[in-house]
């Protein structure tokens, strides 16, 4: 197939503000043209390679949904980077048999039946959002195939039960495995409220353990806030490095804690600590509910408990990393990844076409598979 991918519009990719997103674009990139497909990546100017052509699209970035309040209205920037990208995604669909959104956006969602081809939409986030649940409401009524999500706490967010849930793939030759790692916890993320780094500085000073911060300052506000809130924890901040990058570091930690304050859709985080061989303490919400076998890659704690996270790292030195690294492959690898997306999209494009239309109506086929 010839598969137009449409990235994040709140950065460019590779310099963090689209979190997952940007390493989400690099697997599904790679295990699709692995199986034999065309990809093209639309995204904001100046992104990075990203392992297939790419057509970068100039603009005003969106503000992204997690720093508003429930019932905020849809914002459209003047000269705003989403609204051109999806002007270009319109121009480019004839070429392709799918148009693939990766951004949290109410504009794909609402545009996508107005396509000559299918739009379909790999959804990065839980419910945060009126204005966003009720787009996908309305996707999910009228094609429901087209969505899929990256949990089943996250799909389940929306109100939806049964849907596509194609979690997520990694390129785990690019990680590096440690045995012996330093007398050090990690955390990484987006540094905001809702990643929740407040939780996981409070163990660490219980622990009398350092604490290294690998992520992008999102809100330094909410920084200053953790670092006064949590005096006697031994901040080790890394700032955001690139992705490959992360990769050869992370495995440095004994621990990984995850701490999110909200419903977390995946958090690759933990795979990508799981990947280097490190455990991780995780609360038992959203995605990483999902991602941690408790016990074996790590241990979950209901969330808000910091004592027992405290005590549940105590747990995790004791896990063996070979055994962690193992159950990450047999999880969480590009190729079974790229074959969910794969079976996803034909099964769309099939129930589209059961439909006797590849878009909204009776409107014009994309190219002929
Ligand atoms: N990340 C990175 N460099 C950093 C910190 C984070 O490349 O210094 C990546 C990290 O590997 C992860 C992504 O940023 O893949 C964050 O994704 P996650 O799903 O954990 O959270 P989100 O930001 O999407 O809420």
């Amino acid at each position: 197939m010839r598969i137009l991918v449409v990235s994040t519009a709140v950065g460019p990719i590779g310099q963090g503000r689209g979190g997952g997103v940007e390493v989400t674009v690099g697997s599904l990139v790679r295990g699709l043209v692995d199986r034999g497909h065309q990809l093209m990546v639309l995204a904001p100017e100046g992104s990075e390679p990203c392992g297939c052509p790419l057509r970068t699209v100039a603009g005003q970035l969106q503000p992204p949904w997690q720093q508003q309040s429930r019932d905020a209205p849809i914002v459209q920037p003047p000269h705003g980077v989403l609204a051109n990208l999806w002007r270009e995604a319109w121009a480019l669909q004839a070429g392709h048999h799918v148009v693939l959104n990766l951004g949290y956006d109410w504009l794909p969602l609402w545009l996508g039946p107005c396509f000559t081809t299918p739009v379909l939409h790999l959804i990065s986030m839980g419910s945060l959002s009126q204005a966003m649940d009720q787009a996908v409401a309305d996707v999910a009524r009228t094609h429901h195939g087209r969505l899929a999500f990256h949990s089943r706490s996250q799909m389940e967010s929306f109100g939806i039960r049964h849907g596509v849930v194609v979690g997520n793939g990694f390129d785990l030759n690019t990680y590096r495995f440690v045995q012996e790692p330093e007398p050090l916890l990690g955390w990484v993320g987006r540094i905001a409220p809702e990643k929740g780094l407040g939780d996981a500085a409070a163990a660490a000073a219980a622990l009398h353990r350092p604490l290294a911060v690998w992520g992008r300052v999102e809100d330094p506000a909410y920084k200053a806030r953790v670092v006064a809130d949590h005096p006697t924890c031994d901040f080790r901040w890394q700032g955001f490095l690139p992705p490959l990058q992360l990769r050869q570091e992370l495995g440095r930690c004994a621990v990984l804690l995850m701490t999110p304050r909200w419903q977390e859709a995946f958090g690759n985080g933990v795979v990508e600590a799981m990947a280097c061989g490190v455990p991780v303490v995780a609360y038992r919400r959203g995605g990483p509910q999902e991602t941690v076998d408790h016990g074996l890659t790590g241990f979950l704690v209901e969330p808000g408990r910091v004592a027992e996270l405290a005590a549940m790292v105590e747990k995790a030195y004791r896990l063996d990393r070979h055994r962690i690294r193992r159950r990450c492959q047999e999880r969480f690898a590009v190729t079974p990844f790229a074959q969910r997306l794969e079976d996803w999209i034909l099964a769309a494009l099939r129930q589209d076409s059961a439909k006797g239309a590849a878009g909204n109506g009776n409107l014009a086929k994309g190219p002929h598979l």
